[in-house]
């Protein structure tokens, strides 16, 4: 049995269910390949950060054009899938982090992007919960987080909507070209169509190696926790300069952190939380609001994104296979991306263009590094 679509998209996480959203409006008849349900891996398990605060300049026109999207998901989608715009503050415990905070804030202003420096003083005036660790930090008020259990099954309501087909427990175990056409095998049916979108995550690294295009692709496994309820006293979703923990409180009061690593199984289709990570993270967190010390941990898990050395996904063209596109390993910041990186996929394949510069994420940077004699460890 064959069945025929304009593009395929291997993959219902963020990227995938954005993709086939923004394509379906379009027009253009859409079939979602996706393994297990979506929203299954990193999109439905992360942090929900919708950050744009500390992104590499390459990176900032695509976290905009996101952005801009979030504000319209309840005219997309049907719901907001709970984006706050808290704003993330992020957090500088030495004056080498201060001078990090007003180093980037020169660069974001370039492109735009309003950020409010806030000094020692009044930083304990606005936040009266910081402890002595904290000596300034930055605002930036249009960021937010959101609810990731929520945005890939909306996407896909609203792409299902628009013409799309959404397959859920359908397994890509065949991919090629055929000279004509994309073909591809999905739980004993072959799918074809002209263009094929690789939105798998991680796994899009073995799906590249497939078209000749081995990347070198590691899983990244954020540790995660939450607390029980708490009286809520943290406006703003929270990060520090150099990364390694983040934490927001939702509404019902609940403060969930990010910090350290989980790990995987070999396919990293299943993952741990760490108790050693989750330890270190409530401790560094206490450091910095010392109200959190003896606050219950309730649960804690981790999940699965691709990340390569550079910190940059894979997003663009193939190199060798026309028609293919990529859209993977986002390094830990794809949930805020998702809804750009769709808009962005359909602008590729519809346009033969988009206006978000995607040189930095080419995959044919790991060509060019092999050759100077520089690849990153796989
Ligand atoms: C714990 C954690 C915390 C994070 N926190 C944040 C955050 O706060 N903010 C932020 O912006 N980002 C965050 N991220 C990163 C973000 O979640 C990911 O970058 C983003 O969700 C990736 O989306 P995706 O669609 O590329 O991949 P995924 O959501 O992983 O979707 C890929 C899909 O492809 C499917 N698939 C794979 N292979 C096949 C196949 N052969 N056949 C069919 N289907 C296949 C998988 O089942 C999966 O559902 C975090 C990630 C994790 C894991």
């Amino acid at each position: 049995m064959m069945r025929r679509a304009d593009v395929l998209i291997v993959g219902g996480g963020g990227a995938g269910c954005s993709a086939a959203l923004f394509l379906a409006r379009r027009g253009v008849r859409v079939i979602v390949l996706e393994r297990g349900l979506v929203g299954s891996q990193a999109t439905g398990v992360n942090y929900g950060g919708v950050r744009q605060q500390g992104r590499h300049p390459a990176g900032i026109p695509l976290a905009i054009k996101s952005r801009a999207l979030w504000s319209r998901l309840p005219e997309l989608i049907g719901t907001d899938a709970e984006f706050d715009p808290c704003g993330h503050l992020k957090l500088a415990r030495s004056e080498a982090d201060e001078a990090e905070l007003v180093r980037w804030n020169r660069i974001a202003a370039e492109y735009g992007l309003v950020t409010r420096m806030i000094g020692r003083n009044a930083i304990r005036d606005e936040h009266p919960y910081f402890g002595e660790a904290v000596v300034a930090g930055s605002l930036l008020a249009e960021d937010g987080a959101a609810n990731p259990r929520l945005l890939s099954p909306a996407l896909a309501r609203a792409a299902r909507e628009a013409g799309a087909e959404i397959r859920e427990h359908h397994s890509v175990t065949a991919a090629a070209h055929d000279g004509a056409e994309f073909v591809v095998q999905a739980n004993g049916t072959t799918f074809a169509a002209p263009w094929l979108l690789n939105c798998a995550g991680y796994w899009g690294g073995k799906l590249a190696e497939t078209f000749n295009e081995a990347v070198p692709i590691a899983p990244l496994h954020p540790n995660m926790l939450v607390t029980e309820p708490l009286p809520y006293f943290l406006r703003h979703s929270l990060g520090v300069v150099g990364g390694g923990l983040y934490l927001r409180q939702i509404a019902r009061g609940n403060v969930i952190f990010g910090g350290g690593r989980g790990s995987g199984e070999q396919e990293a289709t299943r993952t741990r939380p760490s108790a050693d990570a989750s330890l270190a993270s409530m401790e560094a967190a206490v450091a910095l609001i010392p109200r959190l010390a003896g606050a219950m941990v309730i649960r804690s898990w981790s999940g699965t994104d691709g990340t390569f050395a550079d910190g940059f996904p894979v997003l663009g063209p193939s190199r060798t296979t026309p028609g293919l596109i990529h859209a993977f390993g986002f390094c830990g910041e794809g949930f805020q991306l998702a809804p750009g990186v769709g808009q962005v996929l359909s602008e590729l394949v519809m346009d033969g263009r988009t206006d978000v510069p995607l040189e930095a994420f080419d995959i044919g940077r790991f060509a060019l590094q092999d050759a100077a004699g520089t690849a990153s460890p796989a």
